[in-house]
């Protein structure tokens, strides 16, 4: 029984990982480092391309509840992490060159894994699994494309923040259409100060850094908020923020619009944005019913080469029309390190026990790792974009007041998998 992994990223190296530690050997397919997408300087498997940050270790986060999922599960990135971990508080921020050594070593050393240094550039026989991740090299990129059709594979994200819709203040906002037809959209109403504070921070607020190979993408594609604002209050004033068919008409507003199935989020309408994530938290404190809301997915405007996944995958990241053909990390709509190694874990472990003749996971939205897997086969296809592991796109077992959601989810997500490992 053997498997091809195409690309050892984060996605891929977890894997790796879960296929072969079930006795499956496995064919890694890594271009690095004869070729290296500009972002990487290594040749080592799970580099971290930017920050060395794994984010929270809180249980009260959503990421927090995922690496403890994983920990369950026997995550192999996680476990190095830990091994490699250094102190900031209550992140999981690593010593990325020993966090990369340790993982590859770990893989090299296993007996049933055979490494290729080498690019692969057509959709390798199944049973397989893709985990080329945001900047997948162009000739699979091309293949990628005719598999599914240019129309379903993203070259870039552009997308505006999304937010957890309990957080809003809704004593402030409106429901309502313009011209009262069409979608009904929240409203955020801005009186012409409200507005001017707006606008005066938003010119100034401080930006996430652009990497060279982006910019190309950037001019062509994606005109975000801050951009347009410079060009002037009316270049917001007569588009993304115009007011016109609300009534009464409010001198600018922001609109939201529900993102997803359960009703639980909502994206800021033509919001998208390339500012820092504490600016844009920041950023929603001048907006009326804002002030306190939470972000659950931040905007972006980068490279980012992606699926849409409801279309193609199922929840145990299978290729509905190609059974045995798996994708996982960020390309299949996950976003961030850890959530793209949960996906590898997910998809490793899934297609291990196809192959073993074991039954299928059971995974549902009860569980963060869950979430994740809904997300990715059950989103809207309409407008899908990557997600971060977030509390809103879990399903509470029991019922709980708004205050203890986050308290209830996380226990119950960990219970669940608790039970999960037990009868595996
Ligand atoms: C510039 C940038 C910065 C980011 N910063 C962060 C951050 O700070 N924090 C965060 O949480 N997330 C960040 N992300 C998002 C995401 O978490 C990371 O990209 C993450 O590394 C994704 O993991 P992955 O396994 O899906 O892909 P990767 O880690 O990119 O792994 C894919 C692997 O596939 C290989 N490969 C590609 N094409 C081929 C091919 N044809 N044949 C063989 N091998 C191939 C690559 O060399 C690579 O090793 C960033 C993304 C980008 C693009």
């Amino acid at each position: 029984m053997k498997v091809t992994v195409v690309g050892a990223g984060l996605a891929g190296s977890e894997a790796i990982w879960q296929l072969a530690k079930r006795g499956i050997h496995v064919d890694v397919f890594e271009m690095r480092p004869k070729r290296k997408a500009p972002a990487f300087v290594s040749g080592d498997f799970a580099e971290l391309v930017c920050s060395n940050s794994l984010r929270s270790d809180a249980k009260d986060t959503a990421v927090g509840v995922l690496k403890e999922e994983m920990r369950l599960l026997d995550s192999l990135v996680i476990r190095i992490a830990q091994e490699t971990r250094i102190p900031a508080g209550s992140a999981l921020a690593v010593d990325r060159v020993a966090f990369a050594r340790k993982i590859t070593e770990t893989i090299e050393a296993l007996d049933n894994v055979t490494i290729h240094r080498e690019e692969v550039t057509e959709i390798p026989d199944t049973p397989c699994i893709i985990a080329t991740g945001p900047l997948t090299s162009d000739a699979l990129f091309i293949k990628l494309q005719g598999l599914i059709g240019t129309q379903s594979l993203y070259f870039y994200d552009a997308i505006a923040p999304i937010i957890d819709k309990s957080t809003i203040d809704m004593t402030k906002v409106t429901r309502a259409s313009r011209y009262d037809v069409g979608e009904d959209y929240l409203n955020c109403p801005l009186n012409k100060e409200e507005f001017e504070r707006f606008y005066d921070f938003l010119i100034q607020a401080e930006l996430a850094p652009l990497h060279d190979f982006e910019e190309q993408i950037f001019f062509e594609g994606c005109m975000p908020i801050e951009v347009l604002a410079k060009r002037g209050p009316k270049t917001l004033l007569f588009g993304p923020m115009k007011p016109v068919g609300l009534s009464p008409e409010p001198y600018a507003v922001v609109q939201l619009r529900q993102d997803d199935a359960a009703d639980t989020l909502v994206n800021m309408v033509g919001f998208q944005t390339r500012l820092s994530w504490p600016a844009q938290r920041e950023m929603l404190k001048f907006i009326p019913g804002l002030k306190s809301a939470q972000i659950a997915r931040y905007g972006v405007c980068h490279r980012n080469t992606y699926l849409n996944s409801p279309l193609f995958l199922d929840k145990h990241y299978q290729f509905k029309k190609i059974p045995g053909l798996y994708f996982a990390g960020q390309m299949t709509g996950v976003e961030g390190y850890v959530e793209s190694s949960a996906s590898g874990l997910i998809a490793g472990l899934s297609l291990a026990r196809a192959l073993l003749d074991q039954d299928p996971l059971p995974l549902d939205n009860t569980t963060v790792i869950g979430a994740l897997s809904t997300h990715i086969s059950q989103g809207n296809p309409k407008h899908f974009v990557p997600y971060n592991a977030n509390f809103g796109l879990m399903r509470c077992q029991s019922e709980v007041k708004p205050s203890a959601r986050r308290t209830a989810l996380a226990a119950q997500a960990i219970a669940n998998i608790e039970t999960l490992v037990k009868s595996l």
